[in-house]
């Protein structure tokens, strides 16, 4: 065999044959072409065909090309372990990297480890990337190449290790736009995991600035997980400039920056917007119907949400996915289509294929509870084939707060308090609940209970944004420069209040929700601060037309509800509070919740 000179073989014809491979057959030529013109002699060829066979072939096939040579080079090496890692096949990739490390033939280069942290981190072997993480400490030197780098960065923000992810990031000199985009999208998914901490879109915020001053330019990835900040932190006015610099620098508006703007405007209240943001969108996919149908949802507007859905599968012909009817349920729930839910829930697996999965039975016991269907709830809680969780007790819960149902109250209460013990107000619920019907002994054991599992109560949390920065207030806050004000403010505004006739409830509120301690009569709870503060501010500008938007961390109490309406009235504001489950638009005395929340 006739070994051919290198500078012909990059451009052989054999290997334009080979890259145009689409079935076995057709590989088995090519690979025969590669024998016999002798390009089999030189590694380039051979990585080809091991790439291509890799995607194609079956792994025997491949291995059985790789085996051929006595000792295979790193570079050949490095081929198959990216190929088969790319492919999901971690385990043969791992098996020829410990071939590397053990047989000392050759060291393990910059090309071995980014194609493995990459399939680490796509299939969360944090053990596996960690070991992998300490061999490029044992086999190279520093500085560590940027494919390493960022391929870290990209292994732990998957995994959910944020903090390892800003470690490596830290260490990089000047970050390359894919490498800041791992790290900011490591901060979103964060968030968007369980623990949903305010910190990390804190964090893109500041990351942001600091990549615009190290003048690097930020792409449409870019500006998803900055929009996605803004929609967490409720930051209007910095969400409205990120819409603005995606059309000032002529970035895409594609589906996902079209939608994390739709769900940053309906996450700030501002719905209008979002709808209007929505319509004229070039290409929606279900991802963002669905974020607009959720927006629609937990303003209230189930009719319009359910219109939409219909237009997803008759006009654009989108099959809607598991969250579609997750959203489309919690339509019905929020503007009491309980048939209508009922139907879509129970025709989900034979109309769209879709088998009820956990959050899909926490939708349905919302619903049925909401219309005050204990008995249906319970029993489809009984039928599930899953184990009922929190969230869907707690849906139950609400239900029998609102329809003063003793019965279902306490056996969403009893399941909810062993499920998750670490939450004050379920002790406080039962406690209650427990007193009314004079179950006393029942009383006492609950408060030694949490008094020996050391449970406090969560602090309650307002924000409110004026002219771009955020205020913060908590309960009977005295922190904030202009307090003495805002305490004034407080005095006019309940002494208006009573003069409209307005009572503070004072009738034993059994499912009262305690998230909050009432520390007097006159107790602050931080959204009245908070609301206090803006309307002295709005006063001073003059500004009557902007609506008041609050973000609460806890549920609005139903004092703070009542006075809240009679304060949009009085007052004539549009107050937008958003607390922990839903939004609340106070206008001319009433709430879009319709006192249901
Ligand atoms: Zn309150
Ligand atoms: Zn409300």
């Amino acid at each position: 065999m006739l070994k051919p000179p290198v500078n012909s073989i990059f451009n052989h014809r054999s290997l334009h044959l080979l890259q145009r491979c689409k079935t076995l057959r057709s590989l088995n030529q090519a690979h025969a072409q590669i024998i016999t013109t002798g390009l089999i002699l030189h590694t380039y060829p051979i990585s080809r065909l091991l790439l291509i066979s890799s995607s194609i072939a079956s792994i025997t096939y491949t291995l059985t090309i790789f085996y051929q040579f006595h000792s295979p080079s790193i570079f050949l090496f490095n081929t198959l372990i990216s190929s088969f890692a790319t492919n999901h096949h971690l385990q043969l990739a791992f098996s020829l990297y410990t071939q590397v490390i053990s047989t000392h033939l050759h060291n393990p280069n910059q090309y071995t480890y980014p194609s493995l942290f990459k399939a680490c981190g796509s299939l969360f072997c944090l053990s596996h990337g960690r070991s992998l993480h300490a061999h490029v400490f044992k086999f190279l030197d520093p500085p560590y190449d940027r494919f390493i780098q960022t391929s870290l960065v990209d292994f732990y923000s998957r995994c959910g290790r944020v903090d390892n992810a800003r470690k490596v990031f830290d260490r990089i000199t000047q970050p390359d736009l894919v490498t800041w985009n791992s790290m900011l999208s490591a901060y979103t998914r964060k968030y968007s995991s369980i623990d949903s901490d305010a910190n990390c879109s804190l964090e893109v915020l500041v990351l942001f600035k600091e990549m615009q001053i190290s003048h690097v330019m930020p792409n449409e990835l870019t500006l998803v997980a900055l929009i996605t900040a803004c929609a967490n932190l409720g930051l209007l006015s910095q969400g409205i400039w990120a819409h603005g610099y995606v059309l000032k620098q002529k970035l895409d508006l594609n589906r996902f920056v079209g939608t994390s703007l739709i769900d940053m405007y309906v996450s700030c209240g501002c719905l209008y917007l979002a709808r209007q943001l929505f319509d004229r969108l070039p290409e929606r996919d279900t991802f963002c119907y669905n974020t607009m149908i959720k927006g629609l949802a937990i303003h209230g507007y189930g009719h319009q949400a359910l219109d939409l859905f219909e237009e997803m599968e008759l006009d654009e012909e989108l099959s809607p996915d598991e969250a579609t009817i997750v959203v489309i349920i919690t339509a019905c729930s929020h503007s009491g289509l309980t048939d209508k839910g009922c139907e879509i829930f129970d025709s989900m697996m034979e109309i769209h294929g879709i088998e009820p999965r956990l959050e899909h039975y926490c939708c349905l016991v919302d619903l049925l509870g909401r219309a005050g269907r204990f008995k249906e709830a319970e029993e489809r809680i009984m039928r599930m084939p899953m184990k009922p969780n929190e969230i869907i007790w707690r849906s139950l819960l609400a239900a029998a707060r609102i329809h003063s149902n003793l019965e279902s109250g306490e056996i969403a209460l009893r399941n909810l308090i062993e499920l998750d013990p670490e939450t004050s107000g379920n002790y406080v619920l039962l406690s209650n609940l427990y007193a009314r019907i004079g179950k006393w002994d029942d009383v006492n054991r609950l408060r030694k209970l949490m008094k020996d599992r050391k449970i406090e109560k969560m602090p309650g949390v307002s924000m409110v944004e004026i002219n771009g920065v955020m205020h913060e207030f908590l309960t009977g806050d005295r922190r904030h420069s202009m307090s003495v004000d805002i305490y004034l403010k407080l005095e006019e505004i309940f002494s208006k209040v009573k003069l409209y006739g307005h009572k503070a409830e004072t009738k034993e509120v059994l499912f009262e929700i305690e998230e909050e301690e009432k520390e007097d009569a006159l107790s602050y709870h931080s959204e009245r601060l908070a609301i206090a503060f803006a309307l002295i501010v709005s006063d001073e500008a003059g500004d009557y037309s902007t609506p008041i938007r609050i973000i609460k961390n806890l549920r609005v109490c139903s004092d703070c509800h009542a006075i809240t309406k009679v304060i949009s009235r009085i007052y004539d504001r549009e107050i937008i509070v958003r607390d922990r489950t839903r939004f609340h638009h106070f206008k001319e005395g009433n709430c879009s919740c319709s006192d249901f929340w």
